[in-house]
């Protein structure tokens, strides 16, 4: 399996990443993908971006260095009602919106309640997927949680980073992977690069996903035309117009 676009990258601007948006762009392509979401950390995490920062991504090239590039944010889960951290104007300017759980804006809780936040993060209408939802700091009800993704049509992310970073992410990874493929849920398939050399690295999630028996079809993120399907549908539910 061949995934087209990272859909999820970090920049400088998350405070605690290293790279520039083109030295990431050009990470990808050395790895042969088409493109990548920029997705930067949210103003609630220390360090992170400014809301600005996310307004102001629409003065970039929508080609850089021969990739794709598309405007993101990994925003954080705030709160049990799922709320995140950029207001709906801001949000507005985006192709794409990551949230998950960093233990600088949301403690980690007994199950119940970490379920509970991320259920309410995916009704969340600007939410579109989840990022890393297998770190074993955050226990969830996975079952749960695919069947809520894929009934809302929301996509869950196979991170690859987890399973160098987030201690004890490989068997959660692989049980919500083989969960996804069980129940027809939607997943993506990110890097997490807080460096450029990772940007686009993703082997051992597309292990993880071939594993599991997810079908090609199912990732949203394989080929950048139904990554654009998917963006565009999911702008068009929050209210917005196409993106320029
Ligand atoms: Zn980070
Ligand atoms: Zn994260």
């Amino acid at each position: 399996m061949r995934i087209a676009i990272d859909t999820h990258t970090h920049s400088v601007a998350s405070g605690h990443a290293y790279s520039t948006v083109d030295e990431l762009a050009r990470g990808v392509r050395s790895r042969g993908l088409e493109g990548f979401v920029l997705t930067d950390h949210g103003p609630a995490l220390p360090g992170g971006a400014h809301p600005y920062h996310f307004g102001n991504l629409r003065i970039l090239p929508r080609v850089l260095e021969g990739v794709r590039f598309y405007r993101g944010i990994e925003a954080n889960i705030l709160d049990p009602q799922g709320r995140i951290d950029l207001e709906p104007y801001w949000v507005g300017y985006l192709d794409f919106v990551l949230a998950g759980f960093h233990e600088a804006c949301f403690s980690p809780r007994d199950r119940a309640a970490n379920t509970e936040a991320l259920l309410a993060a995916l009704e969340n209408p600007l939410v579109d997927a989840i990022s890393h939802p297998g770190n074993p700091a955050f226990p969830i009800d996975i079952p749960a949680v695919v069947d809520r993704a894929a009934a809302l049509g929301k996509a869950l992310e196979v991170n690859d980073s987890s399973f160098r970073v987030r201690k004890g992410s490989t068997d959660n990874c692989r049980v919500l992977a083989r969960a996804c493929a069980e129940r027809g849920c939607p997943v993506v398939c990110g890097s997490d690069a807080h460096y450029w050399t990772d940007a686009g690295r993703l082997d051992t999630a597309i292990e993880t996903l071939l594993a599991a028996g997810i079908p090609e079809d199912r990732v949203v993120n394989a080929r950048t035309d139904r990554f654009e399907d998917f963006t565009a549908r999911r702008r068009a539910e929050k209210g917005f117009s196409k993106a320029s």
